[in-house]
């Protein structure tokens, strides 16, 4: 044992930055022992200091510059979220030789490449277990344990919020807004439910693990997103009628396009999902990530993506994986972007449409739809039809085709005499097909 101490900066002390403190108290021997040295908290940055935040109060401070600057801080844990100040200060503390543990997937979404860049100028580590999935060990596996494999495909529920919402409208059969208000009641949903329900939080964690799977650059602005706000009571009744619920998945996916160039598709949308696929049953408010590699083959991760002190779980494993870098004077790999694959667009994808519309009942109809659905090169799967007040309720699911086809036949279909409305468009996934 040297006389040597890791000092710690943690900047924020709202639900994560809260619990890493309590944990890093309450196990300061363990983490000694688990070092090698004492991990010791220099200060907490804050917005606020006052006697009542569950922290001594000389450790507390506004000045999270003049903290970061200080010559015994090792390691800073960045739990401010947002992209400022946290970038300015991240990127300080990089400069100055100093480790980051960060839980940011908006910052790390849009500005991975210049962070990366710092880490690698100053030989540290930036480790962000935190940011994906919250407690869920899935950054560290992807990036190491199987960094010896192809990675084909990652399909997750990141989002805990609208898997909740989900969830309860397919056991209550409520409708999008009562789920909402009460995902919000009991704490599920922020106040402005944003970034939650129109998929941002989820495009972030995408781009952070498609950049990840692939060894490619991929941010925000590449993942394809739609949330989950359009969606009804009635698509989760359509949904169960043909063994599926709908879920809110962000699937990476290496595409090999007819020229033989394997590209990057990363997306984010509602889709229905067979009941007997892993991810169906992941309820509430939990996350579950499945990866398929090819020497690994399927491989299923699952736990609370949220939460302060799960996701308090993950930043702890991070500060001692830090640490103990800075013990030995090493620093872990950085990230690895050699392949820089493409983009694939969207239209190039491949995907299964489940389509709603309201029609006229008359003979050939049917008919007729089924021939828009040829034209445009897209093979049919299932057709189910159902009376209704005012015509039939037709429901086509598609076999696996073009999205830009798939698109064009939904377009097509709306102008067609009989077809009154077409009232949802949903993707199926995880159907093998
Ligand atoms: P939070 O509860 O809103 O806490 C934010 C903290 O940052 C507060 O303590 C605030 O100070 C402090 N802060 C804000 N601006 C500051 C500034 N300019 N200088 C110093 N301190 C400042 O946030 P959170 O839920 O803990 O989330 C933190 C990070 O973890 C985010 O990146 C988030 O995306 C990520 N994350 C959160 C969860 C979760 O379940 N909450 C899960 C996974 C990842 P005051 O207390 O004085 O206002």
């Amino acid at each position: 044992m040297t006389d040597r101490e890791i000092g710690v900066a943690v900047l924020g002390l709202g639900n994560v930055g809260g619990e890493v403190v309590r944990l890093l108290a309450d196990n300061a021997a363990d983490y000694q022992a688990r070092v090698g040295a004492p991990v010791v908290l220099r200060g907490v940055a804050v917005r606020s200091v006052g006697a009542d935040r569950g922290v001594d109060e000389e450790l507390l401070t506004t000045d999270a510059q003049a903290l970061i600057d200080r010559d015994d801080v090792d390691v800073v844990v960045e739990l401010i979220g947002g992209i400022e100040p946290a970038r300015t200060l991240i990127t300080s503390a990089l400069a100055q030789g100093k480790s980051v543990v960060t839980a940011n997937k908006a910052l790390l979404a849009d500005h991975g490449a210049a962070l990366d860049a710092a880490v690698r100028a100053a030989g540290v580590d930036l480790y962000y277990e935190a940011a994906v999935a919250g407690a869920i060990p899935l950054i560290r596996p992807v990036r190491e344990s199987l960094a010896g494999d192809r990675i084909d495909r990652v399909v997750g529920i990141v989002n805990g919020t609208t898997n909740f919402i989900l969830s309860s409208m397919a056991a209550s059969g409520a409708e999008y807004s009562d789920a909402l208000a009460e995902a919000s009641r009991l704490g599920y949903a922020e106040a402005d439910p944003t970034a939650d329900v129109e998929g941002y939080d989820a495009a972030a964690k995408a781009a952070i693990l498609a950049s990840l799977a692939f060894h490619t650059r991929v941010t925000a602005e590449d993942v394809y997103r739609q949330g989950i706000s359009e969606i009804t009571a009635e698509d989760l009744d359509s949904a169960d009628a043909v063994d599926c619920t709908v879920k809110l998945l962000a699937i990476c996916e290496r595409v090999t396009g007819e020229d033989g160039v394997d590209r990057v598709s990363a997306r984010v949308y509602p889709a229905l999902l067979p009941k007997t696929h892993p991810l169906a049953t992941v309820d509430g408010a939990f996350n579950a990530v499945f990866i398929e590699a090819e020497a690994a083959g399927r491989l299923m991760f699952y736990g609370q993506g949220a939460g302060g002190t799960p996701t308090a779980s993950a930043v702890l494993g991070d500060l001692i994986a830090a640490a103990r870098n800075k013990m030995t004077g090493t620093a872990g790999t950085g990230e690895s972007t050699y392949a820089q694959l493409p983009i694939a667009p969207l239209r190039d994808t491949p995907t299964r449409y489940h389509v709603n519309m309201q029609v006229t009942d008359r003979p050939g109809v049917l008919a007729a739809v089924a021939e828009e659905f040829t034209r445009h090169g897209v093979s049919i799967s299932v057709v189910r039809q159902e009376d209704t007040a005012v015509g039939a309720s037709l429901v086509v699911l598609t076999h696996t085709a073009r999205e830009s086809d798939l698109q064009d036949t939904v377009a097509a279909l709306g102008e067609l005499e009989h077809v009154n409305v077409v009232t949802s468009v949903l993707r199926l996934e995880g159907t093998g097909e």
